[in-house]
């Protein structure tokens, strides 16, 4: 018994021994901080394409004008019949066909001059590219990039333009448009002025740390006249609301009339009943609201309706009308041209485009006039009292109200940042600009 336990102790103190020169060995390699000593430098192998390339050459170019892949590969020693039979094996994956002008590609051959071209890589866009494994029995794969979604927050005041205050703040630009499709049924955005302001939460896609998107806005405040506006995204499932954006109170931030029918427009000539008409020279009542915008911007059907009249005429060139119910209509003057489908008694949608902007008919510049209808009667739609949008079913509220409040203390935390806290300052000129902002 004794001599069994003696057994024991001697057996847990070697064991014990075993441990700790183990832990002494290791231990060197660990400093306080648990960080693990760099291990004497192997050299890194480098990685293009998920291909290891050090001992090969590798050759960057364009795809230029009416090139095509033969014209790309004969001078590396690929032969005709061997593109033939790569362009045979593309075909699932990637039809060689497809590949397009000023897009990238690369070429890994080895240092050998005179040997054959081992791949070639076509990387059309950030999402993905193509590799064309030229090696014995060729084989073509498709690679996605990952795309990694972070959350942001941004926020800005007004000092000239929105566009100029998403610049200086280094947001996405695609935010204007977000936001347009979140406040725009409140917000008039060509009425925004400086010492408005905005604070937003949203998704931004990056592939290798470059960004590629916005893929939406989690919730946003903006202050307009100083009325606080704010829009939170929640998905309600059998209701489609067309964004789910509500306001603070549950009601959907959508109305049943978008604002205009052009985005990033300017309003040229207002609703008036006493204008001086300024191609005719007399006084003639004004019975729409111009938006000037390039030629060939999108107009979109501002309720979603019966198209009853497609039609062209002297004074209001060609020319759109939408019932939309008993009540109301709208009309859509001197488009360039209709939207594809747009006929007599089709119906659209809140947000189709049925046109696109012109100047035919009785015109001076790029402008769409939109005209409003209410019981028969043509109105100024900017001065209208219109009619609420349906609201979000009881059942879901708790769901939304516990939402909300998460999202507005996400947005409490976000600063505004003062002129000469941004970025980017006001002094450099913005033409830059695309034309479709510049308002
Ligand atoms: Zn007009």
């Amino acid at each position: 018994m004794a001599l069994n336990k003696k057994r024991v102790v001697i057996v847990a103190s070697l064991l014990s021994l075993l441990f700790l020169s183990i832990f002494w060995l290791v231990k060197p390699q660990l400093k306080n901080d648990n960080e693990v000593v760099e291990a004497p430098p192997v050299p890194e192998p480098t990685i293009k394409y998920g291909i290891v390339v050090d001992s090969l050459v590798t050759i960057e170019e364009k795809i230029g004008k009416n090139q095509f892949l033969a014209d790309i590969l004969l001078p590396h020693q690929i032969s005709y019949q061997e593109i033939d039979r790569l362009a045979k094996k593309a075909k699932e994956v990637f039809d060689v066909r497809k590949l397009r002008t000023k897009k990238k590609y690369t070429i890994l051959t080895s240092l050998d001059s005179l040997a054959k071209a081992q791949y070639f890589i076509y990387d059309p866009s950030p999402y993905f590219y193509v590799v064309y494994d030229l090696r014995d029995t060729m084989n073509v794969y498709k690679v996605e990039r990952p795309i990694e979604t972070r959350r942001m927050t941004g926020s800005g005041v007004i000092y000239t333009s929105l566009w100029e205050t998403i610049v200086k703040n280094k947001l996405p630009i695609e935010v204007a448009v977000k936001m347009e499709d979140i406040f725009g049924w409140s917000i008039d955005f060509h009425q925004v002025r400086k010492g408005d302001k905005f604070k937003l939460i949203y998704d931004e896609q990056f592939i290798e740390g470059q960004s590629v998107g916005v893929a939406g806005v989690t919730g946003a405040e903006f202050v307009h006249n100083d009325v606080d506006y704010q829009g939170y995204y929640f998905e309600v499932a059998d209701v489609d609301y067309h964004g789910y954006y509500f306001d603070g109170d549950a009601r959907p931030m959508k109305k049943v009339f978008l604002k205009s029918p052009v985005r990033y427009s300017r309003i040229s000539s207002g609703f008036n009943r006493a204008r001086l008409h300024p191609v005719l020279k007399r006084v003639r009542p004004h019975l729409g609201t111009d938006y000037a915008a390039p030629k060939g911007t999108p107009i979109y059907a501002v309720a979603g309706g019966t198209v009853t009249k497609v039609a062209f005429s002297r004074g209001n060139g060609k020319y759109v009308k939408i019932k939309h119910d008993r009540k109301y209509s709208t009309q859509y003057l001197h488009m360039s041209g209709f939207a594809k489908g747009i006929r007599s008694g089709v119906h659209v949608k809140q947000g189709d485009v049925i046109g696109y902007v012109g100047k035919t008919g009785l015109a001076t510049g790029y402008h769409v006039c939109f005209r409003f209808w209410k019981d028969g009667r043509q109105v100024n739609h900017r001065k209208l009292k219109l009619p609420p949008p349906k609201p979000m079913p009881k059942k879901y509220i708790p769901a939304f109200e516990s939402l909300r409040d998460s999202i507005q203390l996400q947005l409490d935390e976000v600063q505004y940042l003062m002129e000469d806290e941004l970025p980017v300052k006001f002094t450099e000129d913005n033409n830059s600009k695309p034309d479709s902002l510049k308002s």
